[in-house]
Order: structure tokens, then C-alpha cells, then sequence
């Protein structure tokens, strides 16, 4: 099974690509946790992308198709993955397209996370309020100036996302403002699995 998650941020996209790859025994390729680590590790890619991030804007298409070339090739997803987080632009749906080609692998399909948008920001403070309480380092990008930017991103470069997947016929979409449980049932049902 190979599939994307697709959504605004602050959609849910990583919880449930958590669940649904624990279940299914696939890899979970969130391009933001990567990038996070690399920031963390302070890798060459990682002071490259730090202040970008920090502002909400998007790291460039290369660094990421970058990632994802090398990422895809791991052991862990053989079986399969979920990405999360990416594509995040029409350039990277197309090199990833072109990887995956050169791979001879096929998208199963494209999930998008419909939600209400008003309400992602009440999100985004949660998130980073339960991360605190549980002792864990706040994302620098989970606070509402931030999330401003990278709501605006989302919609001039991520939303045409699922035009080109609805071309292609891959794109299914789910509620996500249901319970979690309800959208994790909601993402099975869809996908067959
Ligand atoms: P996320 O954890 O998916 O919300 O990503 C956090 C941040 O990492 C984003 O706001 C971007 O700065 C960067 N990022 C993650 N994935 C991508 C991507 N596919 N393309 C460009 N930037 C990305």
C-alpha cells in the first residue's frame, strides 16, 4: 500500500499516518519530521531549511525530493508508506511521479483531509499546549503568527494538489473534523484496508 495524505496543516495528516502505518506494517514518511531531525542534527540540509521553517514557508522542491529518493529506498518501506506532509507542490507530485516510475511503483491513492478551517488553529495551540505538559520541545511553528503563513502556503501551493490527483483519478476524501477514531475508520473504508 502506497499512499498521501493530503491537508491543510493542523488536518490530523500525521495522526492518522501514524495509526494507519502501525496497522498496516508500512513506513510512515513525514517530511516534516525529517526535516525537523535534520534542523536537529544540524546536517547540512538542516541549516538550510531552519529559518524557512520557523517562518511557515516551504523548503525548497529539491531538498525534499531529495529526502524522498533516499527515503523510499529504506528497508522499512518495502512493504509500503504513507507520506504525510508531501507532496507539498505540483513540482514535487511531478518528481514524485518520476520516482516512483523509475521504481516501477504505483500510487494506491491520494487522501485528502477535509476540515474546517476556522478551526485549525484552535488545533495547532492544542498541539502545542499537550506537547509542553508532556515535557517534549513546542514545534516553533505551532503558534497562531505562524500558522498564518503556513496556511497561506498550503492554499497558493499545496491545494492544487488535489486537482491533480482528481485528474488522475486517485483522489478520495475523508471528513476530518470527526473524532479520530471515526476518521481512522473513515481512511480504512476508502482504502480498503
Ligand atoms: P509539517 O510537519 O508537515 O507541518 O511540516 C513542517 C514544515 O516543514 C513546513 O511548514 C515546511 O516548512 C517544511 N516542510 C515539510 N514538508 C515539506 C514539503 N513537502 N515541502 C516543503 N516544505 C516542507
Amino acid at each position: 500500500m502506497r499512499v498521501i495524505f493530503l491537508g491543510a496543516p493542523g488536518a490530523g495528516k500525521g495522526t492518522q499516518a501514524v495509526r494507519l502505518a502501525e496497522m498496516l506494517k508500512i513506513a510512515h514518511l513525514s517530511t516534516g519530521d525529517m526535516l525537523r531531525a535534520a534542523v536537529a542534527a544540524q546536517t547540512p540540509v538542516g541549516l538550510k531549511a531552519k529559518a524557512v521553517m520557523d517562518r511557515g514557508d516551504l523548503v525548497s522542491d529539491e531538498i525534499v525530493l531529495g529526502i524522498i529518493a533516499d527515503r523510499i529506498e529504506e528497508a522499512d518501506a518495502k512493504n509500503g508508506f504513507i507520506l504525510d506532509g508531501f507532496p507539498r507542490t505540483v513540482a514535487q507530485a511531478e518528481g514524485l511521479d518520476t520516482l516512483l516510475q523509475q521504481r516501477g511503483m504505483k500510487l494506491d491513492g491520494v487522501v485528502e483531509f477535509d476540515v474546517d478551517e476556522a478551526k485549525l488553529v484552535g488545533r495547532i495551540v492544542k498541539r502545542a499546549e499537550e506537547t509542553a505538559a508532556r515535557g517534549e520541545p513546542v514545534r516553533k511553528d505551532d503558534n497562531p503568527d505562524v500558522f498564518k503563513t503556513r496556511l497561506a502556503a498550503y492554499h497558493a501551493q499545496t491545494a492544487p494538489l488535489s486537482a491533480y490527483y482528481a485528474d488522475k483519478g486517485v483522489l478520495k476524501s475523508v471528513d476530518g473534523m470527526q473524532a479520530i477514531d471515526e476518521v481512522t475508520a473513515s481512511v480504512r473504508k476508502i482504502l480498503g484496508c
